[in-house]
């Protein structure tokens, strides 16, 4: 049984449809990337899996459960946690009090201070830092620590390179391939493409909130999902465009 359901879900903003119909199912411990152009629905897709978007029509399903209903708040203890665009740490709180804010709110686990300072060792010097003071690669860090703190089993992360130097981004990287080992699963909105593809299991590509590619990353080249962004077939004739 898939650990993560979508099915047929659309949610609008107003009159918009920004995700439109759509079908996705995850297993436990995999990596999806999302993918697309700006507007195409990607981060409205998350915060509707995280509930804190309404769906409009459609169903999510969460180990079984039907979800479509629960409030965000009551996804978390079921192990659903999101790392927003924009990181969304208390600024003025030190690291390790925005750590602990997440710790009584999930499940029990293997994430503890601990750990996930051994995830992401560059948060050790900062604990009793302003969180509003670190840099943004550190600032990211401890979104993604803090989300851990939860003992997710679906940690979906939107956008976690954006802004950032690209040694922060190889960091940030580095830590992340390393969580599937602990059995998260992961989707992860990504503008990079290459990126999304080197640490994905699977992509799917969303152009105007409906699915135009789905397909293993290992298999999947980047003309091909450049054609799925634009919704545009390929100049390159097939078999080219490796
Ligand atoms: P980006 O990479 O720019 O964040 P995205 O793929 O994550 O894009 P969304 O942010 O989900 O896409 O936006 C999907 C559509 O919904 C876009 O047309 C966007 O303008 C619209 N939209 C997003 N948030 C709102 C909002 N709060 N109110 C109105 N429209 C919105």
């Amino acid at each position: 049984m898939p650990l993560l359901t979508v099915e047929n879900l659309t949610a609008t903003h107003g009159l918009l449809h920004a995700v439109r119909g759509v079908d996705l199912a995850l297993a436990e411990g995999e990596t999806l990337a999302l993918v697309g152009a700006n507007g195409a629905g990607k981060t409205t897709l998350l915060r509707t899996i995280a509930g804190a978007h309404r769906a409009a029509l459609g169903r999510i399903r969460f180990d079984g459960a039907d979800i479509t209903l629960l409030p965000a708040h009551r996804r978390v203890p079921l192990g659903i946690a999101l790392v927003p665009e924009g990181r969304r740490l208390f600024a003025g709180m030190t690291v390790a009090e925005n750590l602990l804010v997440a710790e009584g709110r999930g499940r029990a686990g293997r994430w503890t201070m601990a750990t996930v300072l051994d995830a992401f060792p560059q948060l050790r010097p900062k604990l009793k830092s302003r969180a509003g003071d670190l840099s943004g690669g550190q600032q990211q860090a401890a979104a993604i620590a803090r989300a851990l703190m939860s003992n997710p089993r679906l940690l979906l992360l939107d956008e976690v390179s954006l802004g950032l130097s690209p040694a922060a981004v190889e960091q940030l990287y580095v830590s992340l391939a390393a969580l599937p080992a602990g059995g998260t699963t992961i989707v992860l909105v990504e503008q990079d493409l290459g990126r999304a593809l080197g640490v994905a299991d699977r992509v799917v590509c969303l152009l105007e909130g409906r699915i135009t590619y789905e397909g293993r990353a290992r298999e999947t080249t980047r003309a091909r999902v450049l054609e799925a962004y634009f919704g545009v077939s390929s100049a390159l004739g097939a078999g080219a465009d490796r």
